[in-house]
């Protein structure tokens, strides 16, 4: 239903997936949102196994021509952990980017210490979402410098263009390889060594990529690492300051969620 200045709500109890439960709520708009629902709670829950039969999705949204869906808010009541998720969408002062933000201002989305890019719009793919997937996707537009997370050797670039676009090859002085692909302007050769921090690229939209983004793919042997688990991650936490004016654009968002879901 229609919740005022474009916004849409709805809600549901979970039944038998995500995917389900967003297509018997919201109709021909159900795999894009729970798809944009999904992004804000894949961090603390596996969506596949762990959510319950009387978990209820609540979710503030309207269609959007370039992102498809824009999520102002979503709350997710799960049993398995035995209390309600959050996320708001607001942007911090000196970001370039709205980010989701609980209610206690820890930023929900998990970032790469030391990743490749200082700031992106959205990652939008997990290497856990897709067994066929070996990275993790970041939106950014395309020109955003891309930074060598560790100290490396170029092993290679523009391989198998049509698929990967421009593209560089890392090997890590600890013998990981990384993969970054889709790139605008490739500013590294094979053979050269860079510095932990340096950029050696702009992101882009080429090769096999259909939006602008960044992929960033990790190797050690024959085995694909989750970015994740080989980087360091930290929630971000807001100021004091921005803490404040968080809360007061929050519970705008709060007041419009709940009015419409208690006029439902
Ligand atoms: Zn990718």
């Amino acid at each position: 239903m229609l919740a005022g200045s474009g916004w849409r709500v709805t809600t549901a109890d979970v039944e038998h997936s995500l995917a389900r439960t967003f297509q018997q709520a919201a109709g021909e708009d159900g795999d894009a949102l729970a798809a944009a629902y999904a992004r804000q709670f894949v961090w603390d829950l596996d969506l596949r196994r762990d959510l319950q039969r009387g978990d209820r999705v609540e979710v503030l949204w309207r269609p959007d021509p370039t992102e498809v869906i824009v999520v102002a808010a979503a709350r997710l009541r799960s049993g398995r952990l035995g209390r309600t998720l959050e996320a708001w969408r607001w942007q911090r002062p000196g970001d370039s980017f709205p980010s989701y933000w609980d209610a206690d201002g820890v930023e929900v989305p998990y970032r790469l210490v030391d990743g490749p890019l200082d700031d992106y719009e959205q990652v939008t793919a997990l290497l856990k979402d897709r067994p066929t997937h070996k990275g993790m996707d970041f939106k950014t537009p395309v020109g955003t410098p891309v930074r060598s997370p560790k100290a490396a050797t170029v092993t290679r670039v523009d391989w198998n263009w049509r698929y990967n676009g421009h593209c560089i090859e890392l090997r890590y002085d600890d013998g990981v390889i990384a993969k970054l692909l889709h790139l605008s302007e490739n500013r590294v050769q094979a053979g050269q060594r860079v510095a932990a921090g340096q950029v050696i690229a702009l992101s882009g939209n080429t090769g096999r990529s259909t939006a602008p983004h960044l992929h960033y793919e990790l190797h050690r042997g024959d085995r694909v690492l989750d970015p994740l688990e080989y980087h360091e991650v930290q929630r971000r936490r807001l100021s004091a300051d921005e803490l404040a004016r968080f809360r007061a654009d929050q519970a705008r968002l709060a007041a419009t969620l709940d009015r419409a879901l208690a006029s439902l």
